[in-house]
């Protein structure tokens, strides 16, 4: 043990010509070290440091501190030495005192998890230094005290000594800001930061008993353990539970130079990017300060300057700025320090074309030398994504797999939906945060009935929840904001099928439609008020914010032409109108893999006789009022085969729970009272009768059919001869009919029968016949453990991963709004396993279902038509279980299609 100890390399530098270390040996260096090591070791100028390996942190807790320093001895001052060489300063000097930061670094970025000192070295002699440096005095004792309040914080471990204590160092600030009667730290002036100083390391010894350590070396092994022992900090370990990070994995420490670009006029600091992060355009771009740290670009009290000319030419043009004035005073990097900007320029091309995808930069120019603090893949547009994508293919710098798996498929959608101005977005105010239920940008003024969605010329409904009977309103509104239910709750399935935005289940919203009032934490909002809604974040927004329509530019249809390539799963859409078959072909659609035909019983004269059917006394009744629906179905039947041709469509027998059609208002009561000639009465009885304790779990699915047959002859009827008349038009059809909810075979069987039934009797009067399917949700959790049985006789399953969740967690997909946010912030779950397959326990179900399925029926054909077939992780899961197809509401069929691509692609590699 002694001697492995003794040999192994624990310190890799990094800087100058002399790096150890690589990007592909993040497990040991981390991903910052490995990066830094990256970057030095393709020559480009990063701040020269070195990297404690993560294993030295799994020692560190098994050998503790003093054996842990001996261990590292020699290695640490052999690259602080090299530090120093390179800098050409000296550790803790009092002329050219070289400064150091400590960082933290995992192989993953556990962001604000662990601990961070910068400044360190500095002492009342290399204050001296600094100031000399850099004549500066105030920047200089700045400095200092920044660098005794972190480390007394993070290594002493100086601090409010309970919860109601105040952090000491804030009370030092407060109080010499109260002294001086000024309110900004930056109104202090270089003797109060003396005095602060001082104060601090009082404050430090009052606490820890020892005098504040002024010896540069002792500050860095503090630092160094101090950053090993924030890996087991509550905070680190909480994250690393939540994301099963294993605790072995260990974080590497990161030593590095500090570098300054406040140093005077001849340093500055500055982020870049390879090309336009916005739009994708292949042009080096971004912003910079003479004279300034990195948190003064960002602040936004300076106005940054342009780094190349075009850049600050067009900046000029939005500015409003004159060419004189622009030269002047905002003279761009490249005129400035036409050689700083050459070698940047030359760096950004050289990181580029090393990474192979745009790069976001921070960089430093100290004293007229440029460095390279950080780089990485740039956020970016959906509109960037596709664009940089293809044009790094049609450049050759990358091959069509790694264009495609270098995309994020759910970012499409901003691509297919309006977007929110840009700038109008950031200032506007959020009024409250609900479900982003159905995508897209909405802004509109309020109304609260969907009759009277037509009442302004761009409304958005606000409803508590939305029922059937407002189908008609919702299509008319620009967008939907309800304050109970979920993600798949009929406003958010309903929106998502017409491609609308939607937010859902916003808690903190009230409404009293009496007063035709929203009350929000006690702000009203009046009916005609203007309101925002985004759908892909789910905010709700105060105010007329203006949008911007979507546009298909040329490098999405490349994108997805180039995933249909590699993709082997179908990829179909639910949808039950017209309109939605033809969105969802243009997008890519392959067929339909749910037709929800209670959507097509929702308005008008169809929703009056699906009640009269509902309401009946008995089948005689039920079969008057199905025998009026036959004729409208067969026709909605027509329609959509008609705009799916020569695609199959699997339609779904009657579904939800009958009383979701029941009348509750008093004037639809009445209106059906008349409509049946029977009492107001007879019909509330009726409807009381009708009531259910659990609805979802009640009279609904094929119980619906087997219950009342009839309902089942009359649309299996419908479904052939809408086949059969298209036919003799000459159009192509595959039907597959899909009997829903069953947890039995037997269910299947019976309604199988009636199904075959009917079929033989239309094929008999009319003298000919189609081909057609019959299969079967598996929405129950019993169908998946008897797969094997339900698969002998059904000719197709199509996984109902909604019902599934909801009955495989036992959660309400209803109500389940009100505690899976908690159970998030908590922890117990990782994502909502309404949006996002729960693999782990739902997917032991569907993959069972699968196996078992296919184990008597080898041309079993398997899809999902739950929510989850058009979310990309869900999709995945799909294609390595082996499905057929998956089936998602139209606007999220390109997504499906690019996910199941890369899950093609990840399975090859
Ligand atoms: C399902 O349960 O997953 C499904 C697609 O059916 P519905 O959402 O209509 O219940
Ligand atoms: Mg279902």
């Amino acid at each position: 043990m002694e001697m492995q100890q003794e040999i192994k390399k624990r310190v890799y530098k990094f800087g100058n010509k002399t790096t150890d270390g690589n990007s592909t040996m993040k497990n040991l260096l981390g991903g910052k070290g490995a990066n830094l090591a990256e970057m030095s070791a393709i020559g480009i100028p990063v701040p020269p440091g070195f990297t404690i390996t993560t294993e030295v942190c799994t020692e560190y807790n098994l050998l503790g501190k003093d054996k842990i320093i001996s261990l590292l001895k020699n290695e640490v001052e052999a690259a602080v030495a090299q530090v120093e060489d390179i800098m050409g300063a000296k550790f803790g000097s009092n002329e050219n005192p070289c400064l150091l930061s400590v960082r933290s670094g995992a192989r993953v970025s556990m962001p604000g998890m662990m601990d961070t000192v910068l400044n360190l070295g500095m002492n009342d002699n290399s204050v001296q230094g600094l100031i000399a440096k850099t004549g500066n005095e105030r920047f200089a004792w700045d400095s200092y005290r920044r660098f005794v309040q972190m480390f007394g914080g993070v290594v002493l471990g100086v601090g409010a000594k309970s919860k109601e204590d105040h952090d000491p160092f804030e009370e030092i600030i407060t109080k010499a800001k109260k002294d001086k009667g000024v309110e900004l730290d930056t109104d202090l002036d270089v003797a109060d930061l003396k005095q602060m100083v001082a104060d601090f390391k009082a404050a430090c010894t009052a606490q820890t008993g020892e005098p504040f350590p002024e010896d540069p070396w002792d500050q860095l092994w503090g630092s160094i353990t101090a950053v090993f022992d924030s890996w087991m900090n509550p905070r680190a370990i909480y994250y690393r539970n939540m994301h099963g990070y294993p605790e072995e994995w260990g974080t590497a420490v990161n030593v590095q130079a500090m570098v300054y670009g406040n140093m005077g006029d001849n340093s500055g600091t500055g982020v870049a990017f390879t090309r336009d992060a916005a739009t994708g355009e292949n042009i080096f771009n971004g912003e910079y300060l003479i004279n300034a740290q990195g948190e003064d670009v960002v602040a936004g009290v300076r106005t940054p300057q342009q780094i190349t000319l075009e850049g600050s030419k067009r900046w000029a043009v939005l500015a409003g700025v004159s060419e004189e004035e622009r030269k002047n005073n905002y003279p761009s990097l490249e005129e400035l320090m036409p050689a700083i900007y050459k070698e940047l320029n030359e760096t950004q091309d050289k990181l580029e074309k090393h990474y192979n995808d745009m790069q976001d930069l921070e960089f430093t120019i100290q004293e007229g030398k440029l460095w390279m603090l950080q780089t990485r893949n740039g956020k970016r547009t959906a509109a960037a994504m596709v664009r940089i994508a293809m044009e790094l293919l049609e450049d050759g710098r990358i091959d069509e797999k790694k264009a495609l798996l270098m995309q994020e498929p759910a970012k499409l959608d901003e691509l297919l939906h309006p977007v929110f101005d840009g700038e109008a977005i950031k200032a506007a105010k959020v009024l409250a945060k609900g479900l982003p239920a159905s995508p897209g940008a909405a802004t509109g003024q309020i109304v609260f009935f969907a009759d009277e969605a037509d009442k302004y010329p761009v409304s958005i409904l606000v409803r508590v929840e939305t029922s059937p009977e407002d189908l008609e309103g919702m299509n008319i509104a620009k967008g939907i904001l309800t304050a109970r239910g979920g993600m798949t709750s009929h406003a958010a399935v309903v929106a998502r099928g017409m491609g609308k935005c939607c937010v859902s289940g916003a808690g903190a919203i009230q409404i009293n439609y009496k007063t035709r009032v929203m009350t929000i934490e006690g702000n009203k909002y009046q009916e005609g008020d203007w309101i925002s809604l985004n759908g892909s974040t789910g905010e709700v927004y105060e105010g007329k914010i203006g949008t911007k329509d979507a546009e298909l530019s040329g490098y999405f249809g490349s994108v997805m032409t180039l995933a249909d390539k590699y993709r082997k799963l179908g990829v179909r859409t639910n949808a039950e109108t017209e309109r939605e078959c033809k969105v969802a072909v243009e997008f890519g659609a392959e067929g339909i893999g749910l037709c929800r035909t209670e959507h097509m019983f929702f308005e008008g004269e169809r929703l009056v006789r699906m009640r009269e059917m509902i309401l009946a006394e008995d089948e005689a009744g039920r079969r008057e009022a199905l025998d009026k629906l036959l004729p409208i179905q067969r026709k909605d039947f027509k329609d959509v085969f008609a705009a799916m041709a020569g695609l199959p469509v699997t339609v779904r027998l009657l579904d939800p729970p009958l009383h979701e059609f029941v009348p509750h208002e008093e004037e639809n009561q009445k209106e059906m009272a008349a409509e049946m000639g029977i009492s107001v009465e007879a019909i509330k009885q009726k409807v009381e009768d009708l009531h259910e304790f659990n609805p979802m779990l009640g009279h609904r699915g094929c119980r619906l059919g087997i219950t009342y047959p009839e309902i089942t002859e009359m649309q299996a009827r419908a479904i052939i001869e809408a086949a059969l008349e298209l036919k003799a038009e000459g159009i192509k059809t595959f039907p597959e009919i899909m009997i829903p909810l069953i947890g039995t075979v037997k269910e299947f069987k019976l309604q199988e029968e009636i199904v075959r039934a009917v079929a033989a009797e239309v094929f008999a009067e009319k003298g000919d016949k189609i081909d057609y399917l019959v299969g079967t949700m598996i929405e129950i959790p019993r169908a998946c453990l008897t797969a094997d049985k339900i698969a002998e006789v059904a000719e197709f399953f199509s996984f109902g991963t909604n019902d599934l969740t909801q009955m495989g967690f036992g959660y309400s997909r209803d109500d389940a709004g009100k505690f899976l946010p908690i159970y998030i912030e908590k922890g117990i779950l990782k994502a909502d396993p309404f949006q996002v397959l729960d693999q782990e326990g739902i997917g032991q179900l569907v993959e069972m279902g699968t196996t078992k399925g296919r184990s008597t029926n080898a041309k079993l054909k398997v899809g999902i038509c739950g929510e989850h077939g058009g979310e990309p992780s869900s999709v995945e899961f799909c294609h390595r279980v082996g499905m057929d197809y998956v089936s998602c509401s139209p606007f999220r069929v390109p997504i499906a299609r690019l996910a199941a691509a890369q899950a093609a692609i990840k399975e090859q590699a």
